[in-house]
């Protein structure tokens, strides 16, 4: 699409996030509440809703959507109603789905994001609440006949609806980045979306940039990842400016985004939309949350990305590259914050983690849970640099390699492989000596006043060391040697 045309608009977008609940039963039963097991294994008589049955609500959901709330700085409601939403599904035995409707556990709150120029903006929550999961419809095992899978219906979901602060692709795309970094942090769902266990819905519709009102809005579902969910929103705000340019008037509607073409499809206009006929659940007692749980559960709350961010950067003084790369992973986080209890070289302690420690995952495919050595070993590597016995390329190259395989500390591997750094003077002076003999052209250069020799005879001079002169102090006393 033309630029100018583009830029004439602004995209408005909220989005509706399913989080899958990492419980171990399910919402209202004690079914086990697990991923992949053998279809409809996990279903009891109240997944079923059988006549006579009846619901009882798990504490822990309870007790993780007042974590997320928490973190998001909800306000938690302390009268928890429910209520039926009915439509007929196949993959609904029950025909209705127990959710909560005027009564959110969670209302307002917020979750950071960093904008397209990298400053940070609140994107403001309407609510969270909980809800419970349908089965699962599957099209694509048996070539005549849909399967139905019911172990994931009763399924506690938290839902977390956004308010239309969103204003491009990029940002729902770090948006839902950082959402699926909070309830990993939190421990409450595993946030893979490939499996489902993370959805989102998005709501997007243009408007004239300047224009207060909100355009017409669409809704868009069906994306495995939030690579698909930026890319079903480009393409639907794409649409959308283009109807509007020829004309054409959009209608509410929701639509699917097919992956393979990039586009998305009209599922059902609002005319069409499911009356669900709510009214409030009459099997499941209200709820009550009194402030002293919600204390309870505030004292256990787990470190935050954004808390750590914060302090990398203003206590720390890392930049803020480094402090997001270092909170965008729970694992690499807590093994940071273990690090920097044994030193205060925080800078290099996150060089570490950044460069050697993350090579090595990325080229074994594994998470740092599986990283061989310990903080503490790291943290003595790091003071073996500190203490000029060692540089840091030679930490990097000869000595991190070995200690993955070994038992050994980073000191003794230095020794044993003759690696400590030379800082006594008369050796680098020898040193120095046999460089500058062995090249008196370069010398003669050097004194003609090409100064850039310098790294050149450095270099010769590491060669001839074998890595071990303290570069600082090789540095002043070759500058010496050469201009006396
Ligand atoms: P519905 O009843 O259709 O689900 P809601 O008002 O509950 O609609 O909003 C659902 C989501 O749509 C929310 O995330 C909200 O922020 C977003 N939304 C509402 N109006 C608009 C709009 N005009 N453009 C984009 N998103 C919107
Ligand atoms: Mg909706």
């Amino acid at each position: 699409m033309n630029e100018e045309i583009r830029n004439k608009y602004e995209a408005v977008i909220g989005l509706e996030v399913h989080a899958q609940m990492l419980t171990k039963t399910k919402a209202y039963s004690n079914d086990i509440n697990e991923y992949g097991a053998q279809p409809n294994t996990n279903v009891s008589v109240i997944t079923l809703g059988h006549p006579g049955t009846l619901p009882v609500m798990n504490k822990k959901t309870v007790e993780f959507a007042i974590r997320l709330g928490l973190a998001c700085g909800c306000e938690i409601a302390s009268d928890q109603y429910f209520a039926r939403k009915n439509y007929f599904y196949p993959d609904l035995p029950k025909g209705y789905q127990i959710t909560q409707d005027k009564t959110p556990i969670c209302t307002g709150g917020s979750i950071h994001i960093r904008t397209d120029d990298g400053s940070e903006k609140e994107i403001k929550l309407t609510r969270i609440h909980m809800e419970e999961d349908a089965g699962k419809s599957i099209h694509d095992v048996d070539v005549y006949d849909t399967l139905v899978d019911l172990n994931r219906a009763g399924t506690p979901l938290l839902e977390i609806v956004s308010e239309p602060d969103i204003r491009s692709s990029q940002e729902a795309y770090n948006y839902l980045t950082e959402a699926r970094k909070l309830v990993r942090y939190l421990d409450i769902c595993d946030g893979n979306m490939e499996e489902g266990s993370l959805r989102c819905d998005a709501n997007i519709s243009v408007r004239l940039k300047g224009s207060e009102k909100f355009g017409t809005k669409v809704e868009v579902k069906n994306m495995n990842s939030i690579r698909n969910v930026q890319r079903a929103i480009e393409f639907e705000i794409n649409r959308q400016i283009q109807a509007i340019e020829n004309g054409e008037s959009l209608t509410q509607e929701t639509r699917a985004f097919d992956a393979l073409k990039g586009i998305t499809i009209s599922m059902r206009t609002k005319e069409a939309a499911n009356d669900y006929r709510y009214f409030p659940e009459p099997d499941l007692q209200p709820l009550f949350v009194d402030q002293k749980q919600i204390d309870a559960i505030k004292s256990e709350m787990p470190a935050l990305p954004r808390d750590l961010f914060l302090k990398y950067t203003k206590e720390y003084g890392l930049s803020e590259y480094d402090a997001y790369n270092l909170t965008d992973n729970k694992g690499i986080a807590l093994f940071y914050e273990e690090l920097i209890q044994l030193t205060k070289n925080y800078k290099s302690a996150a060089n570490w983690m950044m460069g050697d420690v993350k090579s090595y995952l990325n080229e074994y495919g594994v998470e740092i849970e599986e990283f061989p050595l310990k903080p503490s070993i790291i943290a003595s590597l790091i003071q073996l640099i500190d203490e000029g016995k060692v540089s840091t390329s030679i930490a990097s190259q000869r000595i991190f390699p070995v200690m993955l395989n070994s038992n050994d500390s980073p000191l003794q591997i230095a020794e044993r492989l003759n690696l400590i750094q030379d800082s006594n003077e008369d050796t680098l002076k020898g040193f120095i000596r046999q460089v500058l003999k062995e090249n008196e052209n370069e010398v003669e250069r050097y004194r003609a006043g090409e100064k850039q020799l310098t790294g050149f005879f450095m270099g010769k001079l590491m060669k001839v060391s074998q890595g071990k002169a303290d570069p600082k102090i090789a540095n002043s006393l070759l500058r010496q040697m050469l201009e006396s």
